[in-house]
């Protein structure tokens, strides 16, 4: 079907695969988990440079790739293996665009270093594959003249107060906007209410204006705004690192980054670890430049998706903000790359083609010879190093804008203020909460874990509810009423009558989670507006955006959340923070586990008195003597990481030592043992390069497959992909077992 659309929309150029004129041949790389890209011949009507897109045929089908460039190997182009006669042609090349050298170099680095095939990266390029045929016109809906008179119903009046507000607009996006489905707003075209027009679906789009004076800021923001504009703005690979206090204007300094980018005539890409805050992002970006940003995200509608993917490589959009995959968006012109909260972990892929955005964008910035700044109040330990050996330029930001004093931090000792049982809120954090309350100020209490308890278990025969496709428990969620896996999304219904032995009514939850949290304190102070912030209850940018928008119009007095509600969220009226468990990230045998719990901790805590009203923080641990509870109550961040740096140094790990994790699964466990043996077996022996393992994962049965476990650990000089790559490649595993490697492992699950 595809093809036959293609045939229509453009000319082809050959009718058949064979050509009497002996063709040049050229490589085409396609989308597809292949090796690598397959030898096509150029019809001799048709002429392609590398970063062509063409169509091809593959078997039966037709596909869309991309010219590579000749394969090479020491500056000579290598011969061809397979005889002209065998290959076929390229059916048509496409008239749109063009993908750049540095965007394909930039495929092939990570192709590489991921040891992923070449092909499952380019994927990831081109995720939208109707983007290469023209798009047909949409219909943009504005206010009808002379509008006749109709029935007024709450849906059409939001309907035509959103239109009001704007532009016109597609029927789904006013839909969105308004709240209601797009048959409210399709119904007012019928009755001529308002107009549909219909218009090219590569429209030009309003552009940023960099002129637009941004805030006067402070000498010491002036000073580091200066520095990244002036990197942004002359082009050029460099790194900078722009460390500052939550509140100290980062987003300002770097704003300055992004305008000096715009005037120099370049696109900007902004990373954000977290799609919920976008919307914040899309309205400061809206007041300092006028217009909005393209946003590039799994939630941003697949329509909506194509004319983006279309405006990067046309150029027609000059700034797209977005999560990690607007990496491999097309950009024509990337002049300044920017990732916000660098330290985040959610910019670490575990699936598919596994890479960090975060190195991502370095690499990108180095290959595109432009500039990226990476953005945090507790900078990774990876960047930390960077800038010590002198490879990234630091910028600081040491106080908050306007004075805003940090929160005062202070431990609640849980070994000896311990709360009743079943209850989670200790005596000092109450007095906290009450007085907060009393002052009519707003109070946020954070817990990390979903549902309403992470286990729960039968009173009468210690039966606990685990999941049957993964080594752990279930967790209730009872708003939902269900038993949920959170690592393979199974789920189940809450039951009164035990599975195992029958008895009825003796199910008890064990730990809270901020479902129970939120029961708490609804009965502690039941007058008090309470509200949960989760990825279960907000998993829209759009719903985070309401559920922001009443903390700051203070309809709520107290949020609890998940580390969804650690980011980047501006509340002024917040004055207190209350951590109900400090110690939970800290416990099972990641490397990263303190500096990871530190920058989470210090984040949260950094909601507390952003502006006139000063913060605390109540963090209730059971170890109060802990690196990561002390640096954060002494503020002395840098006296911990540089004990964090000390510790991985000694141990030779990341960043100082290089780690591969290899992971292999598999529906049956022996198969999968046996392949993980004989990884281990076949290691190769050498000084530099130890090989741990194999070990049942922690998450010893995944998604319903068994895994085991082999961790590489070198030295910084051993390009550790050309190992790995002769020795996986030896053992030959039975058809269901899979091998997958994992460089610079971050989750140990
Ligand atoms: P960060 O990104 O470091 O958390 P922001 O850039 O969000 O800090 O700044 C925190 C708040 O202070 C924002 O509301 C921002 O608009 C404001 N702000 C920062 N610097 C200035 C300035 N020089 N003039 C006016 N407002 C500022
Ligand atoms: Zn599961």
């Amino acid at each position: 079907m595809m093809d036959t659309l293609y045939r229509m929309r453009f000319a082809r150029t050959s009718s058949s695969d064979q050509f009497d004129v002996i063709a040049k041949r050229v490589r085409v790389l396609l989308p597809l988990p292949l090796s690598g890209p397959y030898d096509y011949l150029v019809p001799p009507d048709l002429s392609v440079i590398p970063g062509d897109f063409v169509q091809v045929p593959l078997g039966r089908q037709t596909r869309i790739g991309v010219v590579w460039d000749p394969a090479e190997e020491n500056g000579k182009v290598l011969e061809k293996v397979v005889d002209d006669s065998r290959l076929r042609g390229i059916e048509v090349r496409l008239e749109v665009l063009r993908m750049s050298e540095p965007m394909r170099r930039f495929i092939d680095w990570i192709a590489t270093y991921s040891m992923s095939a070449p092909g499952a990266v380019l994927r990831m390029a081109m995720s939208i594959p109707e983007a290469f045929v023209p798009g047909r016109p949409r219909i943009l809906f504005r206010p009808a003249d002379d509008a006749p008179d109709f029935r007024e119903t709450p849906a059409r009046k939001r309907v035509l107060e959103a239109l009001g507000r704007g532009p016109a607009r597609g029927a789904i996006d006013l839909a969105r906007e308004a709240a209601v489905g797009p048959g409210v707003v399709r119904g007012l075209a019928k009755l001529g209410v308002i107009d549909g027009i219909e218009v090219s679906d590569d429209l030009p789009l309003s552009r940023p204006d960099p002129t637009i004076p941004g805030p006067n800021l402070s000498a010491e923001q002036q000073q580091a705004a200066t520095a990244l504009a002036g990197r942004a703005g002359v082009g050029g690979f460099s790194v900078t690192l722009l460390d500052g206090v939550t509140g100290s204007g980062k987003t300002e300094v770097y704003f300055e980054g992004i305008a000096a980018a715009l005037a120099a005539g370049r696109q900007v890409l902004v990373l954000l670890p977290e799609i919920a805050l976008t919307a914040q992002f899309l309205e400061r970006f809206e007041d300092r430049f006028g217009t909005r940003p393209q946003e590039w995200h799994s939630d941003v509608p697949r329509a909506r998706r194509r004319r983006v993917w279309r405006a990067v490589a046309d150029g027609r959009a000059r700034v797209v903000v977005g999560a990690r995959s607007a990496l491999f968006l097309p950009f024509c012109q990337l002049g300044f790359i920017v990732v916000d909260e660098e330290h985040d972990l959610s910019y670490k892929q575990e699936d598919g083609v596994i890479y960090h955005a975060r190195d991502m964008a370095v690499v990108r910035a180095r290959l595109e010879a432009v500039s990226v700044v990476l953005v945090s109040a507790t900078p990774s330990l990876e960047t930390a190093v960077n800038v010590k050996q002198g490879r990234y330029l630091a910028l600081h930001l040491p106080a908050r804008h306007g004075g805003a004093d940090l929160p005062e931090i202070s431990i609640v000792d849980l070994r000896r203020e311990s709360p009743e049982r079943q209850c989670w809120i200790s005596t000092p954090l109450r007095l906290a909460l009450s007085e907060t309350l009393a002052a009519e100020e707003q109070s946020l209490l954070f817990l990390n874990r979903r549902g309403y308890a992470p286990l729960t278990l039968c009173r009468a025969c210690g039966h606990r509810f685990e999941c049957p496709n993964c080594s752990s428990w279930l967790v209730e969620h009872r708003f939902q009423g269900r038993l949920t896996c959170h690592h393979c999304g199974y789920f189940t219904r809450m039951q009164n009558v035990c599975p195992e032995c029958g008895a009825e009514d003796r199910m008890a939850a064990c730990g809270p989670g901020v479902e129970r949290l939120a029961e708490e304190v609804s009965s502690l102070y039941p007058e008090a507006r309470v509200e949960l912030m989760t990825s279960d209850t907000v998993w829209r940018p759009s719903a985070a955006a309401a559920i922001v928008s009443r903390v700051q119009a203070h309809e709520i007095d107290i949020l609890i959340g998940t580390q969804l509600v650690a980011k980047g969220h501006h509340f002024p009226k917040l004055t207190l923070v209350g951590v109900i468990d400090a110690d939970l990230g800290l416990v099972g045998g990641d490397l990263r586990a303190a500096e990871r719990t530190y920058q989470l901790l210090h984040q949260v805590a950094g909601r507390a008195g952003r502006e006139d009203r000063p913060g605390r923080v109540r963090l209730q641990t059971h170890s109060p003597e802990h690196p990561v509870m002390a640096a954060l109550v002494s503020g002395d961040r840098d006296a911990f990481m540089a004990a964090e740096a000390e510790q991985r140094k000694t141990g030779n790990w990341p960043p100082f030592g290089r780690l591969a994790a290899i992971i292999v699964s598999g529906p049956d466990e022996s198969d999968t043992e046996m392949v993980a043996r004989a990884l281990a077996r076949t290691a190769p022996q050498t000084e530099n390069f130890k090989v741990l393992g194999p070990a049942p994962a922690p998450l010893a049965l995944l998604r319903g497959r068994h895994r085991r476990r082999l961790l590489v650990r070198t030295t910084r000089s051993v390009r550790i992909q050309e190992r790995l790559r002769p020795w996986i490649a030896s053992v030959k595993p039975p058809n269901a077992v899979r091998v997958q490697v994992d460089i610079d492992p971050f989750s140990f699950l």
